[in-house]
């Protein structure tokens, strides 16, 4: 093993679901092989297979299914994007901007459908998120939301504005201006779900190796640590990963996002605490903070802003941050009161794939037979559904409307050099942090940071 998985909460209650599988340890043919086993590349198996049931159809996992941020993200499965519907307009049009987030929002009853039919037991329940405001910019930022949801003629049913005393009735949390609520949101157990997915595929033939290790790959050949791979397509599916791979290490940047758990809350804690739909949460600051409570009672909270690490390396010791973690337990206690009163059972973190534009993207090129997904800065548990469904549609070259949507072949430019990257990206972080503090203090946008970040992001 890599890293301290163990000290995830969701590896520890998906146990019963792990499956070992060998490793590829002598050259294969085949149609198409999937480099990385997370949801991205299992989906994309899953729904090739529906297309040409026999294809031959090989995952290449470098450590353990759901070794990657399927295995140990916030459970937040949303049909949220990390791209705006404005700026979706601003490079492909209003109405590719609504189709996208459209297909989005629908994405979760294609999830809720495959986990029905297929009877997968990962702790999904539809419950929405709240997103609160604790001062005056979160409440305007909030404000500006829905208003550009209007603007797209997205309404009440989609995302709407909820009073203080709304947002109390669900789940009491002190402190608030006000808030917004939106169904599109659910909540999985991530670990259950990206297992019970290697499962379901090895059951319509998919094969799955794991400890192979891709090295390099090119047009119809896939050199991993044993043994190469030929196949007439190959897929990348590695996110926060892909900087290990020759040629791609400016793809996308690793950012890592921390998690806690807490005990399960006592009957006295939980009826303080309401939260009775299990809803997700989170609030308006910049330096992103989330939570769900688990189907057994648990808080879990997860926050970014860790540390940018030069030249994109990503580390199993990077998986724990104390640092950071105490900073989450912190917020968590600010948020969550009740919190105070139960232990921190749990630890851990991973890493997240961020393009330099900020921007999923499906790629599929016919001629070459190479394609990729991903980049989901952080949003991929839903997403990574669709991107997978748009990539089988697009191998399948049936022109269905999915491979009209304005992520496909809409890939970013590279990362900046080091220590560019290291000195950019760190100082992105450093900035959405002051910009908070200055926020909550002062009650006002901060107005200069705001001027930076902005420059850095365009
Ligand atoms: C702590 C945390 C919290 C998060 N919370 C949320 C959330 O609440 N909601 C949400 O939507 N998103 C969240 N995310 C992001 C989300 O988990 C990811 O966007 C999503 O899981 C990406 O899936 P993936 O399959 O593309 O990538 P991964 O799950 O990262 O899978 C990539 C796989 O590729 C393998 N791999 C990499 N390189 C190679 C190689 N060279 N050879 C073979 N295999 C390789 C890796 O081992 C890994 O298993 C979170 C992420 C983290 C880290």
């Amino acid at each position: 093993m890599e890293t301290n998985l163990l000290n995830s909460l969701w590896r520890e209650s998906s146990e019963y679901l792990v499956t070992s599988r060998r490793a590829l340890d002598t050259n294969l043919q085949c149609d198409v092989a999937i480099i990385g086993g997370g949801y991205s590349g299992l989906w994309t198996a899953y729904y090739l297979k529906q297309f040409a049931p026999d294809c031959r159809i090989a995952v290449l996992e470098s450590n353990q299914i759901g070794f990657g941020a399927s295995g140990r993200n916030g459970g937040w499965c949303s049909g949220f994007l990390p791209v705006s519907l404005g700026e979706l307009e601003a490079s492909h049009g209003r109405q590719a901007a609504i189709e996208m987030y459209s297909e989005s929002f629908r994405t979760l009853d294609e999830i809720e459908s495959v986990i029905t039919n297929q009877k997968i037991d990962c702790d999904y329940h539809r419950g929405g998120t709240i997103t609160g405001a604790t001062n005056l910019v979160q409440k305007s930022r909030i404000d500006a939301e829905v208003s550009e949801m209007r603007r797209f003629g997205f309404d009440e049913n989609d995302y709407r504005i909820i009073t203080s005393n709304e947002v109390k009735s669900r789940i009491k949390i002190s402190g608030l201006a006000l808030g917004s609520y939106t169904p599109h949101c659910a909540v999985v157990n991530p670990a259950k779900l990206v297992h019970a997915l290697a499962n379901l595929v090895e059951r319509v033939g998919v094969e799955i190796y794991e400890n192979t290790n891709v090295i390099e790959y090119s047009p119809g050949r896939v050199k991993t640590d044993r043994s190469v791979c030929i196949a007439d397509l190959v897929i990348r599916a590695t996110e926060g990963f892909t900087p290990r791979l020759k040629r791609h290490r400016r793809n996308l940047a690793p950012l890592y996002s921390y998690m806690v758990a807490t005990e399960p809350l006592s009957t006295r804690q939980l009826s303080d605490l309401g939260w009775q739909n299990r809803e997700t949460y989170h609030d308006a600051r910049n330096m992103i903070i989330y939570s769900q409570i688990t189907k057994d009672n648990r808080i879990a909270f997860g926050g970014r802003g860790a540390p940018y690490h030069f030249a994109s390396r990503v580390k199993p010791q990077y998986d724990t941050h104390a640092v950071i973690h105490d900073k989450i337990i912190r917020s968590m206690h600010n948020v969550f009161p009740v919190s105070r009163e139960v232990a921190v059972t749990h630890r851990w973190g991973g890493p997240l794939g961020v393009p330099r534009n900020w921007r999923p993207s499906v790629n599929f090129d016919k001629k070459s037979g190479l394609g990729s997904l991903g980049g989901y800065v952080g949003d991929g548990v839903a997403a990574a559904n669709l991107a997978a469904r748009t990539l089988a549609h697009l191998i399948k070259g049936d022109n269905h409307p999915l491979t009209g949507l304005p992520w496909v072949n809409h890939p970013s430019r590279k990362w900046e050099f080091e220590p560019l990257r290291y000195i950019g990206i760190n100082g992105l972080l450093k900035i959405s942090e002051s910009m908070d503090k200055y926020e909550a203090q002062h009650n006002k946008p901060d107005k200069v940071r705001s001027f930076i970040l902005n420059k850095f992001l365009g």
